[in-house]
Parts: C-alpha cells; sequence; structure tokens
C-alpha cells in the first residue's frame, strides 16, 4: 500500500511531466474507482494548464488555471505509468499532454480515488476538512496538545487522520522504533521530552524514504516507468522474531486489528 513518502515520490515524479503543461486530452475509461469519477472531469480539464502539484496527507493535487484541483488518491494498488507504451485494462484514467506525454493510473484493486474540487473549497472539502497537520510540520508541542487526555495507544492515535495526517504504519512503527517508545503506552502519557524525540524521527524515517524514492526518480521520466512504490529496509516493521540492531527481538502484536512491530528491549 502507498504510504506518505511514496506520494510524495509520486507527486514528484508527475511534476516533471505535468507541471506548466496543459492538458490536451483526458479519458475516464470507466465511471469509477472506489467512488465515482466526476462526470464534468473531462470538460474541466481538457485545455487547461497545469500551474502546480503538490501532496497533502496521502493524496497528490494537481492544480490548474481555471482554480481546479484534481485530487488523486492510490488507495491499495494504485500507481501512475508515464508513456506506456499500450494502455491496460487497469489503466482507468488518461491524461496526455501539449507535448504529447501520456500518464495513465492504473488501479487494479480500485481502492483509490480522482476528484475535481474547486481550488478555494479544498479546504472544506469532507476528505480533508477534519485532517491534522502535516507529520513534516509537526512539532512536539503540538503534539502534545494533541494527544493530551488520550488514553489509547500511542500507535493507534497516531494513525488517527485527525491528530497527525497521512502516517501509515509503516512509519509509526518505525518512528515508535527510532524514539524507544512502546506502541501500547497511553497517548496522553508521554512526557514532552520524550515526544521531542519521536517527532524528529517521524521526519527522519519519512525524509529517508522520500530520499529512497526520490534517488530512482530519473527511471520514472523514461517510458514505461512507474510512479508509486519503492524497494526500502526497515529496522522493525515486518521482522517479526528478527533481532533489532541493538540486540533486541522484534515481537509483532495486533493494534486496532493491525500488526504493530516493536523491540521490547528498545521500547518503554
Ligand atoms: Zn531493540
Amino acid at each position: 500500500m502507498p504510504e506518505l513518502p511514496e506520494v510524495e515520490t509520486t507527486v514528484r515524479g508527475l511534476e516533471q511531466v505535468l507541471r506548466g503543461r496543459r492538458i490536451a486530452r483526458v479519458e475516464a475509461r470507466r465511471p469509477d474507482l472506489r467512488r465515482a469519477l466526476p462526470e464534468d472531469l473531462g470538460q474541466r480539464l481538457t485545455g487547461a494548464r497545469v500551474t502546480r502539484l503538490r501532496r497533502r496527507a496521502k493524496y497528490g493535487l494537481i492544480d490548474t488555471d481555471r482554480d481546479d484541483t484534481l485530487v488523486f488518491h492510490l488507495g491499495m494498488s494504485g500507481k501512475w505509468r508515464i508513456d506506456p507504451t499500450e494502455i491496460g485494462k487497469h489503466d482507468h484514467f488518461i491524461i496526455e499532454t501539449d507535448e504529447g506525454r501520456r500518464l495513465a493510473l492504473n488501479d487494479a484493486r480500485r481502492f483509490g480515488s480522482l476528484d475535481l474540487v474547486r481550488a478555494d473549497e479544498l479546504d472544506e472539502w469532507p476528505p480533508f476538512k477534519a485532517l491534522g497537520p502535516e507529520p513534516l510540520d509537526l512539532d512536539a508541542r503540538e503534539l502534545k496538545k494533541r494527544l493530551a487526555g488520550r488514553s489509547a495507544a500511542i500507535k493507534l492515535l497516531l494513525l488517527d487522520q485527525s491528530i497527525v495526517a497521512g502516517l501509515g504504519n509503516i512509519y509509526v512503527c518505525e518512528a515508535l522504533y527510532r524514539a524507544g517508545i512502546h506502541p501500547a503506552r497511553a497517548g496522553g502519557s508521554i512526557s514532552l521530552e520524550r515526544l521531542e524525540r519521536l517527532v524528529p524521527a517521524f521526519h527522519d524515517v519519512l525524509d529517508e524514504a522520500i530520499a529512497a524514492g526520490g534517488s530512482t526518480l530519473r527511471d520514472f521520466a523514461a517510458p514505461g516507468g512507474e510512479l508509486g512504490y519503492f524497494s526500502k529496509s526497515f529496522a522493525v516493521y515486518d521482522r517479526e522474531k528478527k533481532p533489532c540492531a541493538k540486540g533486541g527481538t522484534v515481537k509483532r502484536i495486533v493494534q486496532g486489528g493491525r500488526s504493530t512491530f516493536y523491540c521490547p528491549k528498545c521500547q518503554h
């Protein structure tokens, strides 16, 4: 499943093809993904110029000079294909630029989404309205405030998009390990001093993953390149019963129906 770093890398890759370009043609090859595509998608996008690309939580945003923003979410399996040699059955949405470049949104499981939102209505758009701050903009004092009085496990609170937007399971596990915080600890009980280790840990794990994705960006620009996933290695995630770097053994527990990986020796 694409997490925040993959979305950031995808946005940077799309930027190389789309920024400043006019959209010559779009094609919706089915009426829906997770939800229906906007019916006037083609009309509003055709002829528009792309002014900016950016990310909010795990959404990619493509702004146009018509004050529309095309918002995409990659869901479980979505990816953008750059200049595909042929269009496959999972290529559900196609954009062609005035330079003749072609992008295909490919999503085999169709948990992704594509919406067109007026730029001045983005903050009030339901999926964005309740989102907390971006993890890369967050500081420890703000996080302390957001966790105040909460008795739920820190792991679950960090996955709550209204507390911090866009953090996924992998990076929460990794950041808690780096900060030495046990994933089941009550969120509201964690001292500011410990949060001052946790917040930089988020920044580090996300920045490292974005850098790892960025190092392969040049491949995306080539015909047949794909945006959406890259390989990376983790300290605890998906390493049950394997050693941690400091001599402990990684343990897996289930919290909120999802696996948490942590080191009982390093995390308290
Ligand atoms: Zn350890």
